[in-house]
């Protein structure tokens, strides 16, 4: 027989109304608490920034969106769609296989009214904190406060699904020599527009699609752009097919007099070093007296980056991984949750999924794999949604989706400017349609 649980989803992005809407298939009565004013985390796009543009500052006030106004989806849209609804092209929207941030906002909008999720939704509502309670241990305390009231109220619910996003909290790396450099510095988190670089000498560290993308969008204005990166596959020098971008070896240090020196030993004087390196897991509202923690930007312990062991099925996290097609992750993972939390399916024991979890972390340390890369889905983005599908009943996920992922994550490696226009749709129609 299946359970019908009452269960608060924290936000309304692509994971929470993903989430909301699996859970409500299987009969669950769901609260989307979300600290935003609509839909769509991430894909809202946000022209404010954070007062500190490295985000550093404690006190600062936390901007969520990281998106920037050129955006536009670094995987095709085939890959930004759920499996049974995917992201079609719209009458008058931008109809481009990878279309701009926008048209992602529009896709998202429409899911979440055709599945009535947005009634689902409490909007101006930040969860503070989250916490179990219950004399059996089963139950779980939801403070939230919302906008324009300064109380904290707080509900009980059967079980909680994280689903707070990723891409707020950057990581920014201790460069040799920074805290003598005087000079301005910005993480692509609280990056916009490419004005505000007219004229300047810009390095930008990455090598991710951020990076890809937000070098050629400064590069339109600023004077020259030098990208700094650890990868070792790089051609260096100057970029055949413009005349402001270099490319570099990583910076060995930086001086006080603005220069930003590489490990070959040459230097560019700077105006702005922009760090295009990532970001870090943080729940603040989280109190779970130690049981889940974020150390060297892994969540864990968290079996197959959902369930922690000990807190299961009650608290789950929904979109953690990373570097995979992110959409059909987050789906999976949804469907695994409602059906758990349903009864339909079984978790193993608490022992077994901390023994799991442990065997998976023991394997990544004789890899030599560091913890930050707990949940770098690539390469075994297959073997994982595979395990997923199979949790649930579901057949494997069709090959293209893997080919078409590794096609656009090839494109962003080496760097290939114009890709997203010159995308041969008729050759993908041809695969998927096999
Ligand atoms: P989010 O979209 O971040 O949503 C989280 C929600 O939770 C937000 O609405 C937030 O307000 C809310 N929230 C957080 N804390 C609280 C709280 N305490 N109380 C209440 N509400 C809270 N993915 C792709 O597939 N293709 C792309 O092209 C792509 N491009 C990207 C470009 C950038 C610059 C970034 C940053 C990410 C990109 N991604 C891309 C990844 C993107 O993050 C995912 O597509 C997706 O948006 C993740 O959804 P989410 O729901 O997990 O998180």
């Amino acid at each position: 027989m299946s359970r019908s649980l009452n269960v608060a989803v924290i936000g309304a992005g692509v994971a929470g109304l993903c989430a909301a809407r699996e859970l409500k298939t299987q009969g669950h009565r769901v609260t989307i608490f979300e600290k935003a004013n609509q839909i769509g985390g991430t894909w809202a796009y946000d022209t404010r920034v954070e007062s500190d543009p490295l985000s550093l500052d404690p006190t600062r006030e936390i901007v969520h969106g990281s998106l920037y106004r050129s955006l536009r989806t670094n995987l095709p849209r085939h890959l930004m769609g759920f499996l049974d609804y995917p992201f079609e092209k719209r009458p008058n929207g931008d109809s481009r296989t990878f279309p701009a941030h926008r048209e992602v906002l529009c896709f998202l909008t429409k899911f979440a009214n055709e599945f009535g999720l947005v009634e689902l939704v409490r909007f101006n509502s930040e969860i503070v904190r989250v916490e179990r309670v219950g004399e059996r241990n089963d139950e779980w305390l939801v403070e939230s406060i919302t906008r324009g009231c300064d109380s904290v109220s707080g509900e009980v619910f059967e079980a909680v699904v994280v689903c707070s996003g990723n891409f707020v909290e950057p990581q920014i790396p201790v460069l040799v020599g920074i805290e003598k450099w005087r000079r301005y510095q910005i993480h692509s988190h609280n990056y916009r527009v490419p004005e505000q670089f007219r004229g300047q000498i810009v390095v930008l560290i990455g090598f991710g699609a951020s990076a890809f993308d937000i070098s050629r969008d400064i590069a339109t204005e600023a004077k020259q752009v030098h990208i700094a990166t650890r990868s070792p596959d790089v051609k260096l020098g100057k970029l055949e097919n413009h005349n402001n971008i270099w490319h570099h070896m990583m910076i060995d240090h930086v001086c006080e007099d603005g220069r930003v020196v590489f490990q070959d030993g040459s230097s560019v004087c700077a105006d702005t070093i922009f760090y295009c390196t990532g970001f870090k897991y943080r729940y603040p509202f989280l109190e779970t007296n130690g049981v889940v923690t974020v150390d060297e930007n892994r969540v864990g312990p968290l079996y197959s980056h959902v369930f922690p062991p000990s807190l299961a099925p009650g608290l789950s996290f929904i979109g953690i991984p990373v570097k995979g097609p992110i959409f059909n992750t987050i789906e999976l993972q949804s469907k695994w949750v409602a059906h758990v939390l349903s009864g339909k399916v079984m978790l193993p024991k608490e022992e077994e999924m901390m023994a799991s979890t442990n065997e998976f972390y023991k394997k990544m340390q004789e890899l030599g794999l560091p913890k930050r890369s707990t949940h770098f889905l690539t390469p075994y983005q297959v073997g994982y949604q595979n395990w997923l599908c199979a949790q649930i009943g579901l057949p494997p996920l069709e090959k293209w989706r893997y080919q078409m992922y590794e096609e656009s994550v090839k494109n962003i490696i080496e760097m290939r400017d114009g890709y997203k226009d010159r995308w041969d749709d008729a050759y993908w129609d041809g695969i998927i349609n096999l």
